[in-house]
């Protein structure tokens, strides 16, 4: 256990109904009843007066709650007192706390680093935990609430099992000596390997969804100048995003706008008309566009509905090809928006969301780079090991040794090992009080 007792708003700061400062560490118990008189059952929440130790003077009238290190958050004796949530009462009860022997404000993520540490927590759980505290569309809220609530882990716990009894069944083997390994034992432990190849590849399949779950689909609205894309952009936000202009050639920049499509996270990109131009600003401007075209899930291309040319990309099947300004006579058959009247934006906006959907279905538990990354080298591991398996002719110690190592990268997905080094890493995105 942690030397050091930390505390720290863990709402918000500003002006709200109820602040919640969180204290945690050897001297919770006391720093607690140093404010608000005699400790309470735990778990119990009760209403006291907070008092300044050092005159008595009435600080806030909280609820307080402790908990024991067995079941705290973070593994340690934690306290809380649920203020009322102004800046003043919050930071004289700061005050108060700082001015205690053995007790510091917390670093950002402190707390969490704790729970991870003292084992209530695994590495990737604290990576669902950070994904829900920043969550802002239902699919992304989870996704994360999966993993945080162990999905992966499991996952892990159970290959580790399989992987374990195949190595034991190998290692039996080497106690053969010279004699040749018997065959049933490394058909047994293959099959193992096999089956849990097999089940991590398909985690593997669904990480692209999962990672645009995290982050936002991307939706590229490409066309010729003034076919109308700043005006459907604004039209998606129903804001002024995007700078709309009669001149040909004035969104020169990639502007994004983060949309919640039904719960999942879309950003439209509009981008800078892509035509032959002698102007250096507008050509880095087209540049980032066909960038931006180039990395997007979807790529919409607008057309205007009297423009008869060929669109300037080769579309795909992922592709949407839109007529824009519709108002202005009867579009054919297909999508047809007119962002003035808002007519087809609707069924513009179900065609998207249906697409993103079926790509969405396919998500898995893999939510971070560094775990598909961990699966990706556990993957090729198993790969190696089963076709040293499969042919008979490996030693059985290096079998052995490949398939502790490919086990080992299965682990590090949840932080069994080589965990410091990830920390800083992991704890970056938190905010302080978490
Ligand atoms: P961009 O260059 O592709 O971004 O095109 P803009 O959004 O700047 O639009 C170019 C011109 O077309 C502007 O004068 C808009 O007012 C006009 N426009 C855009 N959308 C529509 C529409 O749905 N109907 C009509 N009638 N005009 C539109």
């Amino acid at each position: 256990m942690d030397e050091e007792t930390i505390f720290a708003q863990a709402t918000a700061p500003g002006k709200a109904g109820v602040a919640v400062i969180r204290i945690s560490g050897p001297l919770a118990d006391s720093a607690l009843s140093a404010l608000a008189g005699p400790l309470p059952e735990p778990r119990r929440m009760v209403l006291r007066r907070v008092a300044n130790p050092s005159n008595g003077e009435t600080l806030d009238h909280a609820l307080v709650v402790r908990f024991a290190a067995e079941a705290s958050f973070t593994g340690e004796p934690t306290a809380e007192l649920h203020l009322h949530g102004s800046a003043a009462v919050v930071r004289s009860v700061l005050d108060a706390l700082a001015k205690m022997e053995g007790l510091r404000p917390a670093e950002p993520g402190e707390f969490t680093r704790r729970a991870l540490l003292n084992g209530r927590m695994d590495l990737a759980q604290v990576e669902g935990l950070s994904d829900l505290l920043a969550a802002e569309t239902e699919a992304q809220r989870l996704q994360a609430m999966r993993v945080m609530e162990g999905g992966l882990s499991r996952l892990v716990d159970h290959w580790r099992e399989r992987l374990i009894r195949a190595a034991a069944l190998i290692e039996a083997g080497i106690d053969f000596a010279d004699e040749d390994l018997p065959a049933g034992l490394l058909d047994g432990a293959a099959d193992a390997m096999e089956t849990v190849l097999a089940e991590v590849k398909a985690e593997l399949s669904g990480a692209q969804a999962a990672e645009r779950i995290r982050e936002g689909f991307r939706v590229a609205i490409l066309g010729r100048p003034n076919s109308g894309k700043s005006t459907l952009l604004n039209a998606l936000a129903k804001r002024d995003a995007a700078i709309v202009s009669e001149h040909a050639g004035t969104t020169r920049d990639v502007i994004e706008v983060h949309l919640d499509l039904w719960g999942l996270p879309v950003t439209f990109l509009d981008t800078a008309g892509l035509r032959e131009t002698d102007d250096p600003v507008e050509r880095i401007g087209i540049e980032r566009s066909r960038k931006a075209a180039e990395n997007a899930d979807v790529r919409l291309w607008l057309q205007e509905i009297d423009d008869g040319a060929e669109p300037e990309i080769a579309l795909s099947d992922a592709d949407l090809f839109v007529i824009s300004k519709a108002d202005r006579g009867s579009a054919p058959d297909g999508l047809a928006v007119s962002a003035l009247t808002g007519k087809g934006v609707d069924l513009l906006l179900e065609t998207l969301f249906n697409r993103l959907r079926a790509t969405a279905q396919t998500s898995s538990h893999v939510i971070r780079v560094r775990q598909r990354v961990a699966l990706e080298r556990g993957a090729e591991a198993l790969e190696r090991c089963l076709s040293l398996a499969r042919s008979g002719i490996g030693e059985p110690e290096i079998l052995a040794e490949e398939l502790r190592y490919a086990l080992r990268q299965l682990e590090a997905l949840i932080g069994r090992v080589d965990v410091e080094d990830l920390l800083d890493d992991v704890f970056a995105s938190f905010c302080i009080g978490k």
